[in-house]
């Protein structure tokens, strides 16, 4: 997976790269589709949602351009598997997801691989996590029609934020540098998440 969909992509810091060959990705995806874990491609998890094709794992774990210290926030815990890449580069990650049986999942997939510097937070993620605000990074894996205001409040100076934002089927990468009161906006290509439900995001 590694050296076919990413590394041979526009990924290639070492540490992302062997963060990816560390987490087994198998070991998060639901049966059956545990099977297709390696392949290119996203695969559901249960719930009507869906675990992120690899290289978009990569690519948006890129974008973050981490440092060891940081603080991430990632909204959509999913099954846990972005979170879980992001705590090998990281100091601590907090991802929250609006629903129960997933976070359940996510927690319970996170706990058996010990990977004990993420928390889990029921509830919904276009509003934050003011508690341990201001975070380092922000990474939204679901599809938002704008960058919800409150994660841009709870960016450090400098802080990126990663999300997909467009339509609810079809989306560009964004990344959202905090300078001030302003923000700057880079885009990196089309994807395609399942929407970011919630009171900045579309309506259920
Ligand atoms: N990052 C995940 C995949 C995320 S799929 C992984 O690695 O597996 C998108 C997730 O976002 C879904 O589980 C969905 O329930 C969740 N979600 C959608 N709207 C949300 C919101 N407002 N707050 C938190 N989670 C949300």
């Amino acid at each position: 997976m590694v050296e076919q969909q990413i590394a041979s992509r526009s990924v290639s810091d070492p540490r992302i790269l062997s963060a990816m060959r560390d987490v087994p990705r198998h070991l998060f995806i639901p049966p059956p589709h545990d099977q297709a874990a390696y392949e290119d491609c996203p695969l559901p998890i249960g719930n009507g949602q869906t675990i992120s094709q690899p290289f978009i794992v990569a690519l948006m774990t890129k974008l973050l351009k981490t440092r060891p210290t940081d603080h991430v926030l990632e909204i959509g815990a999913g099954c846990g598997y972005q979170a879980a890449v992001l705590s090998v580069l990281v100091r601590q990650v907090t991802t929250i997801e609006r629903i129960p049986a997933v976070a359940e999942l996510a927690r319970k997939n996170l706990a058996t691989l010990h990977y004990d510097n993420v928390e889990v937070i029921d509830g919904d993620g276009t509003l934050g996590y003011p508690l341990y605000a201001p975070y380092n990074g922000i990474i939204i894996t679901a599809s938002a029609p704008k960058t919800p205001t409150p994660l841009i409040d709870q960016l450090v100076e400098n802080g990126r934020l990663v999300a997909p934002v467009g339509s609810r089927d079809l989306q560009e990468l964004v990344v959202i540098t905090k300078q001030g009161e302003y923000v700057t906006r880079e885009y990196h290509g089309g994807v395609r998440f399942v929407p970011l439900i919630g009171e900045h995001g579309w309506g259920a």
